[in-house]
């Protein structure tokens, strides 16, 4: 039964890198919605319209786009990635469609606190299915369409992907404490959609020293600073 749920972007990434997927996945493309735009956005009932027109009208058997993004950064798993989408003619059975609830014909990517999420989740299936930014495309690549909008220019794209990827694979987060937001550089690795940090850095910021001569299965000792 074709549906769409919203997900958190920890859930995401978890979706992301544990979907069974058997087909090939060789690009991620790009899209936006163009109606609705950024504007007319009303959450779940505006990715469920989309679901209806593309099956109702289009006659397709689910909403065409693989993962939805809406305007604050919302995400929405739509079409199962196991199954090739209905998002790019030609271009379904190797890829996975993702789409900006936008029309960045004539709204600004600036403004539109999602653009990164949606980059995120770009990223994740870059690494999920062992792929480099170069396999990032837009929808007009392969149609005689603006889509996603000519604001979007694909060069940044990647651009940004790539740093995110980075970021995922081998650099740093920051752990931001509260309040009052001290922030701990700690360095950081993706696993399975879960970000994991060093716990060290983190327990001396808090006055917590890891002892490392007391050794016990499965327990590791803090002990505040004297
Ligand atoms: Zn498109």
């Amino acid at each position: 039964m074709p549906s769409e749920t919203q997900v958190s972007i920890e859930d995401a990434l978890r979706y992301i890198n544990e979907a069974l997927v058997q087909r090939s996945i060789r690009s991620v493309i790009v899209h936006h919605t163009w109606r609705p735009t950024a504007a007319e956005y009303r959450g779940l009932a505006t990715i469920r319209a989309v679901r209806q027109y593309h099956t109702n009208v289009r006659g397709w058997s689910d909403n065409g786009y693989h993962i939805m993004i809406g305007p604050p950064g919302d995400i929405f798993l739509c079409r199962p990635l196991r199954r090739a989408g209905a998002h790019c003619k030609g271009q379904n059975a190797h890829s996975v469609g993702v789409s900006y609830v936008a029309n960045f014909d004539v709204e600004d990517p600036a403004d539109y606190p999602g653009l990164e999420t949606g980059q995120r989740i770009v990223a994740a299936l870059l690494q999920r299915f062992g792929l480099g930014p170069e396999a990032v495309h837009f929808h007009r690549d392969y149609a005689p369409k603006s889509c996603p909008g000519w604001n979007l220019k694909l060069d940044a794209y990647r651009d940004a992907v790539a740093a995110l990827l980075q970021q995922a694979t081998s650099g740093g987060v920051q752990v931001v404490l509260l309040p009052g937001s001290k922030v701990i550089e700690c360095k950081a690795r993706l696993e399975h959609g879960t970000t994991r940090v060093d716990l060290r850095p983190v327990a001396e910021a808090l006055g917590y020293e890891v002892l490392d001569r007391i050794k016990e299965q499965g327990k590791v000792f803090l002990r505040p600073y004297a």
